[in-house]
């Protein structure tokens, strides 16, 4: 969802709002949320960004959401929403754990005017008013409508231990302790360990008990021949056995957990390690003789150099990584920084002005996933991040943490590697060999028995709503998908109705029909047997289908127009509590009645304004019925089907902050707009048979020095930094922005990792982790060589939704431009030895002022258009909740020239030739009349036929004797049996292909009604309101040459 989540308390006015609230004006401390006990402040710097100080140099805050739970994003009280969830210790608790000895936090290696840790109660967001922020610190600060990326200018030298490779001088850091954190219970069950890997399904296969990892063949001089599982158990440590050196040794002490980890040193050392490590220690030393990729040294005129759009699809910058590092790190599609070389300290960051920040697609359909079945999930025992490629092994024993730098034992269970099937290479494991992996989590990552997939459906059926026939089309689709729903012998399914009333369906097992039961008070809503409401799909299924099938029908009469939308989903709310799970609401109109009744607020006379547009929620109902949800493991996805303004700015706080989607069909209508029946048609069959994740939560660790500070996407944070998504589904993506808290000087590698710990449709709880790696940098030059211009694009069009809802859209827009000028500022002054006229810019930021540009006029911020404000919100719902590449499409699509397709260059795939045309620059200089364009804006295909396009083209590919006779709506080719029907059809395929979705064609002739939709696409060309590329550079050059 978009940003509704404003400034509750309206504290401030033009301010920004940092997300986990807490940011404020110069001098206070700005955390990333609540600051729940003492204990957190000694935990503060283990790289999870829990608070950072803020200098006082900086006024201006940065754009996002704010925490309160009931009127801002979430919980800066922190007490305030206590939930089951606070306490999984899944990804999450690393703030409890026992600190590290070797490098004991202080926090007050910050020098900021301010106490170390704000009081909870001082943490409203809202309370403190902001001046309008700057999007870049520094020399821009007094800009208005500049935006600030960063809260610290000045970072500390904080020396660590980890910076030390070896054990030398610092043995009781190195030494293996058995230190009994709070959830050592973890790897108290001895018994099997299991892995499986790259199986096409994600499903695991070989399982292995702990016999047979006993009897694998160990390389180590020792071996583990006296196991001694009941005395692992019944100390309660972690590991099932002592490592083989220290078979004879006592077992750490129970009183071990409130002793300084070294206090518990074992008396001898591990054995030497012989094997290679795989590690970043190892590696990183050979980076130093790395020479940079020329390419990305030159300097671009791009006044001169006006065509820098590749011909084929942009690719994400590849980090200055060894290639050893480099061939193990995630994939950019799940998991990007906007700057692949990180800035050591802030201050160079500052000096960049660019900004920093993750972008991720946690949750996408893979091909292949490596799936970990173990008892021993090992995990740093300071900060909780899972092992990954980039740690580091020291012997092979002991590993140290990439993230906090502890040394961590290697359990004994970790030495045998189930693939290898050979003892004594804890390296080659898995999990060490995998930047993205999937455990199966055992017992202790649940609070409660992993629920059943839960679905239930709120339909709107007022006379409104049945006049768009809808309905139809949404049970067929239902019926046609009901086994495909993600599930087991254990899901549910239930149906809600409403209009002034609220209808419910008994489905109960032996009934000869659907029941239907209508409750009135929508006042004071009560669930009527609610036992039969939701049930057993599998027992029930034919009740199901019959409702499915009559439902459609049941209304065609109605005269009742009102809409108890808010009542209902009380109702619904209430109905699915005890499980959680997944409602799916459709909704026609603004809703009318009880409670949540909205009224219409839009003037569509100003829907061109840039100013005073209503783009926050006009109450917070739904934002605190989304928090409800939230607690009780329930998301609300929203359809909304309305040809009039809903409101959508209120409406989609329902699916914000419960981790729904929002989807919009404006004007839909069953005879009257097809194209918008067949859209809702393919999202629907996506929508029901992906792949599902419920009650999940997910937590973003990084190196200590970095922290995160500001969350986008659809969620509610909870514990500080701990997500809650009661589901999760594979087509959503989030932001966070960052900063560099502690210079990064004595490092040479930073890592982030995600770990999203979620429960399967078929029951199953599972972690899902990625884990990145970047290299740190000392100079501008460098940082800016690996600026990773598409992620910075995405990550500032997020800021700038939240600077639209905060501020207003012209603020907004100018941050966005802002934020070019300053960076190319910044590298002009900075960066570029050789000051020439013109408007220089590193290779790498060749796209920005490009992509800039496309961003002003995408829906979500253009100015001088007619667009409706619902769909202007619905586009920024679109910005905070698609994955990257998804967004870059919409926002600038690939155009290419398709009526003269041939086979030079085409790739090859499963025995089909699949033409590759270039990318064309959205101008319509490209465009001629005597060709056929298409345009792939990620979720719409179009595909525009010039009036005076080639007879070939029209009869061989769209299969029609001449132009006039193109039908006037048409969404498919006809497959020809001709070379050139085989060619198109075979690209437009394959770029189906590579998404989950079904993007829709439309076919454009020059008179359609589409073709402004087209046209409104060629961002480098000028409108009535907008500059074209050109002018804008010439802008953005005035600017930087001030
Ligand atoms: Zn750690």
């Amino acid at each position: 969802m978009s940003q509704p989540g404003i400034p509750a308390s309206g504290g401030s006015s033009t301010g920004l709002q940092a997300q986990n609230g807490a940011a404020s004006a110069s001098g206070s401390p700005y955390t990333n949320g609540p600051v729940q006990n003492a204990l957190m402040s000694s935990q503060v710097s283990v790289s999870q960004g829990y608070n950072s100080q803020l200098p006082g140099s900086y006024p201006h805050l940065i754009p996002a959401k704010t925490l309160n739970p009931v009127s801002g994003q979430s919980n800066s009280g922190g007490s305030q929403t206590v939930s089951p969830l606070s306490n999984y210790q899944g990804p999450g608790q690393a703030l409890y754990g026992p600190p590290v000895a070797s490098h004991p936090v202080t926090p007050s290696l910050h020098s900021g005017p301010s106490p170390q840790m704000p009081l909870p109660t001082s943490q409203n967001p809202a309370a403190t008013p902001m001046p309008s922020g700057s999007f870049l610190p520094g020399a821009s600060v007094s800009s208005p409508s500049n935006w600030q990326y960063n809260y610290l200018s000045q970072t500390n030298h904080c020396p660590r231990a980890s910076s030390q490779p070896t054990m030398t001088g610092n043995t009781n850091l190195m030494s293996p302790q058995y230190v009994s954190s709070g959830d050592s219970s973890l790897q108290n069950n001895i018994i099997k360990s299991g892995i499986i890997s790259n199986t096409n399904n994600g499903s695991m296969v070989v399982h292995n008990n702990y016999d047979e990892i006993e009897g694998g063949g160990f390389l180590a001089t020792s071996q583990p021949t006296t196991k001694n599982p009941t005395m692992s158990r019944s100390v309660g440590y972690s590991y099932p056995s002592l490592p083989p050196g220290y078979q004879n040794t006592a077992p750490p002490s129970t009183t071990g957990a409130g002793l300084p980890p070294s206090s518990l040193n074992y008396p001898s050392g591990p054995q030497a390690f012989t094997q290679t490590p795989l590690g970043a220690n190892h590696l990183t030393s050979s980076m130093s003789g790395l020479s940079l990729h020329p390419e990305g040294l030159r300097v671009i005129n791009l006044l001169q150099e006006r065509n820098m759009l590749p011909s084929t699809p942009l690719q994400p910058p590849v980090p200055n990584l060894h290639e050893d590092i480099q061939k193990l790190n995630c994939n950019p599609e799940l998991f990007r920084c906007t700057l692949t070389s990180i800035p050591q300290t802030q201050a160079l960051l500052n000096k960049a002005k660019l900004p920093l920040g993750l972008l991720l697609h946690p949750f996408k359909d893979l091909v292949q996933l490596p799936v970990v079945t173990s008892s021993t999930i090992v995990r740093c025992r300071s900060c909780r991040t899972y092992i990954n490629p980039f740690v580091s092994f020291l012997d092979q024993r002991r590993w140290k943490c990439n993230l906090c730098y502890r040394v961590n034992d290697v359990p004994e269970e970790f030495m045998y590697n189930p693939l290898t099937r050979v003892y004594g290479e804890p390296h080659r494991r898995p999990e060490v060999q995998n930047a993205t992996i999937e455990f199966m989590a055992p017992s202790e990552y649940m609070l409660r028995p992993p629920q059943p997939p839960v679905y239930l459906f709120v339909f709107d059926v007022s006379h409104n709503a049945i006049e768009t026939g809808y309905l139809n089309s949404v049970c067929q689709s239902l019926l046609d998908n009901l086994d495909l729903l993600p599930g087991n012998t254990r899901t549910k399914i239930g149906f809600i109705t409403f209009d002034s009333t609220i209808h419910f369906y008994s489905l109960q097992e032996g009934l000869s029909q659907p029941q239907m039961l209508i409750v009135s008070d929508i006042e004071d809503v009560f669930i009527p047997m609610p036992e039969n409401l939701l049930v057993n799909l599998n027992e029930s299924k034919e009740l199901v289908q019959d409702l499915l099938k009559t439902l459609p029908q049941m209304f065609t009469k109605t005269l009742e127009t009102q809409s108890a939308l808010g009542p209902a989903l009380q109702a619904a709310f209430k109905l699915m509590s005890p499980t959680g799970g997944r409602m799916s609401v459709f909704q026609t109109q603004l809703p009318t009645l009880g409670v949540g009744a909205l009224k219409p607020r839009e003037e569509p006379n100003q829907r061109s304004s840039a100013k005073e547009i209503h783009l926050t929620p006009s109450t917070d109902f739904y934002k605190k019925l989304a928090l409800d949800c939230s607690g009780q493991q329930v998301a609300v996805d929203l359809f909304l089907l309305s040809g009039q303004y809903s409101d959508l700015a209120s409406l989609g706080c329902i699916s914000r902050y419960s981790a729904g989607s929002v989807y919009y069909y404006p004007s839909y209508h069953h005879q009257h707009n097809p194209i918008q029946v067949q859209k809702l048609e393919k999202e629907l069959q996506r929508y029901l048979t992906r792949k599902i994740g419920f009650e999940a939560v997910m937590r973003i660790r990084c190196t200590k020095g970095l922290s995160i500070h500001t969350f986008h996407g659809n969620f509610f944070v909870r514990s500080t930094d701990l997500l809650s998504l009661p589901n999760v589904n594979p087509d959503a993506g989030y932001a966070v922005q960052m900063s560099v808290e502690e210079s990064l000087t004595d490092t040479q590698l930073v890592s982030f990792q995600s770990a999203l710990l979620y429960t399967s449709s078929k029951g199953e709880r599972r972690i899902r982790v990625h884990t990145l790696c970047l290299p740190v940098v000392s100079t501008l030059n460098e940082v800016f060589l690996g600026a990773d211009v598409q992620a910075i694009s995405g990550l500032l069009a997020n800021m700038a939704v939240d600077r639209s809802v905060t501020a207003s859209l012209s603020d907004a827009r100018d941050a966005l431009v802002n934020a070019v000028i300053d960076s190319l500022s910044a590298y002009r002054s900075s960066a570029l030895s050789n000051q020439q006229p013109g408007l220089m810019v590193p290779f790498s930021l060749r796209l920005f002022p490009l992509f800039v540009l496309a961003l002003l006029k995408q829906k979500s911020f253009q100015t001088g258009t007619n667009a409706r404000l619902d769909e202007r919100i619905f586009a920024m719902c679109q910005v905070k909740n698609q994955p990257l590449v998804y967004l870059m499409l919409t926002t600038h699509p690939s155009l290419y020239r398709v009526d003269n397709l041939s086979d030079e260059g085409a790739i090859s795939i499963n025995d089909r030739t699949i033409p590759q045309p270039p990318i064309l620059q959205l101008s319509v200089e490209k465009l001629s009349r005597d060709g056929a364009f298409l345009m792939d804006a990620g979720s719409v295909l179009m595909l525009w036929v010039g009036r005076n396009c080639g007879q070939n083209f029209l009869s061989q590919v769209l299969g029609v004797e001449n132009y006039a006779l193109i039908p006037q709506t048409m969404t498919d080719l006809p497959e020809l049996d001709t070379p050139e029907s085989a060619r198109t059809i075979a690209f437009i395929s394959w770029l189906r292909e590579q998404r989950p979705f079904y993007p829709i064609l439309y076919v454009i002739r020059d008179e359609s009604p589409m073709k402004a939709n087209f046209l409104q696409n060629m961002v480098e060309d000028r409108t009535e309101s907008a500059l074209s590329y050109y002018e804008f550079l010439l802008h953005i050059q005035q600017q930087v040459n001030k």
